[in-house]
């Protein structure tokens, strides 16, 4: 156990006791704008890595005496109490970690039982820190919890049980650039590339409507994408949005833009303002579970097989997500001999898919579905020699090849046409970097011979 100040204890308290109304609002605010990019990336928080910065040591009372240039003892009534910083141990539960800090159970009741929000502490997980601070007599003062990197509480003893304040910090956001040739997977690529795995995922996100990740994507493509990194007192925390991205795909490019229009709707959109949310996906799952490298019998649509064949079949590990291609309504779900698990979806009047050998389904009929909804997992039930995923696009009831049928589709939403100016005006910075960035690479690769 070692003692350090947390940072916590910078925040100042107003006569009263309570902490500034303006600073809580803007701690929730925070809070909330940071909720949805920390949730694009559960595993890099994990990830980072996780160093206690010892803060503020020169008002250490220990490191105070210790110096020979200020001898005199610290006036106690002003001096800040020192916290212990406590890390949760695997197997750790509230009441043994504060009975290693010396506070007794009753303290812990109180704690749980006056502090708005203490209910939180619950849910305490290994690696995470308490902090406490406790006064000559042994009594808990306050106490920490921090719940992540960016978020913490912070309960204090008041004239009647504790209070509890939220404190949030604001991480630095950096601009990154980053560009990668696919050599054998867009997966294996982005690796590469130092790009982390939400952004990835994010990238396939944003052109799942024009691309299908699975069997459109070849050797030699390449990918520019702008995007966001958040740091922290130096840290990197994570990733945060894409800004701009643009797709190199067998000679054609794709490029996306990220816009908030004047209602404030945040979406993707093509140079030309047009959305790159489309009413059907490419593929209607997973692409980084199949593309571990490149199978050639994967670059071509497989349709020719000794018995007819009307839809797609892509190949992957039993258990990877299958995603409802577009918003519909669950038209049949259930168990045949020939078709296995299934799942088949109505959107709107004219368009149905169908998705057959799931191992599980997870909707069933008359479930309203968004797209990229999971609605079953790749298996092999029914006729299927192996794990996959048949998948048939219908027009009117006419199978349509899925690969094509999707140009043919309602056409996709644009950028007010009275908004374009400003569109245009937003998007213009992010267009010179990807052409710039474009251009470099081409140098580079002549360069490289
Ligand atoms: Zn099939």
């Amino acid at each position: 156990m070692q003692k350090w100040i947390p940072k916590r204890h910078a925040v100042r308290k107003d006569s009263d006791g309570k902490f500034p109304r303006r600073h809580l609002a803007l701690a929730a605010s925070t809070l909330i704008a940071l909720g949805l990019s920390l949730l694009l990336l559960p595993g890099e928080n994990a990830e980072a890595k996780r160093t206690a910065i010892p803060l503020n040591l020169e008002l250490s009372p220990a490191r105070a005496a210790s110096s020979p240039a200020d001898t005199a003892p610290l006036p106690i009534e002003e001096a800040e109490k020192p916290w212990t910083e406590v890390q949760v141990k695997p197997g750790d539960s509230l009441s043994a970690i504060f009975s290693r800090a010396n506070l007794s159970p009753q303290i812990l009741h109180e704690l749980l039982t006056t502090a708005p929000k203490a209910k939180a502490l619950n849910k305490i997980r290994p690696g995470q820190q308490l902090s406490f601070q406790i006064d000559d007599s042994g009594e808990l003062t306050a106490m920490s919890y921090q719940l992540d990197k960016l978020n913490s509480l912070v309960f204090e003893r008041g004239v009647t049980g504790f209070n509890t304040t939220e404190l949030a910090e604001t991480p630095e956001i950096r601009q990154r650039v980053a560009s990668a040739t696919i050599t054998s997977s867009l997966y294996k690529a982005a690796q590469d590339a130092g790009v982390n795995q939400s952004i990835i995922m994010e990238l396939a996100n944003i052109f799942g409507g024009v691309l299908d990740f699975v069997y459109d994507v070849r050797k030699d493509d390449y990918f520019i994408v702008i995007y966001e990194e958040l740091y922290l007192n130096g840290e990197r925390l994570g990733s945060g949005q894409i800004l701009a991205a643009q797709y190199f795909n067998q000679g054609r490019s794709f490029e996306a833009y990220r816009y908030i229009n004047t209602k404030g709707d945040v979406d993707y959109f093509s140079e030309s303002g047009e959305s790159m949310r489309k009413a059907f996906l490419r593929a209607p799952l997973d692409f980084t579970r199949i593309s571990s490298g490149f199978n050639p019998q994967r670059l071509h649509p497989v349709f020719k097989t000794v018995r007819p064949h009307r839809g797609i079949d892509y190949a992957a590990p039993r258990g990877t997500p299958v995603y409802a291609a577009g918003d519909g309504r669950v038209a049949d779900a259930g168990y045949s001999k020939a078709n296995g698990n299934y799942v088949f979806i109505k959107h709107g009047e004219a368009y149905m898919t169908k998705y057959l050998h799931l191992h599980k389904r997870a909707v069933s009929k008359g479930d309203r579905v968004r797209q990229r909804e999971t609605i079953g997992w790749v298996g092999s039930t029914g006729y299927a020699t192996g794990p996959h995923l048949h998948y048939e696009f219908l027009v009117n009831g006419v199978h349509r090849n899925p690969a094509t049928i999707v140009t043919k589709l309602p056409p996709p939403t644009k950028v007010n046409a009275g908004e374009m100016p400003i569109f245009k005006n937003q998007i213009s910075g992010m267009q010179l970097q990807l052409k710039t960035y474009a251009a470099q690479r081409n140098y580079t690769n002549v360069d490289a011979g």
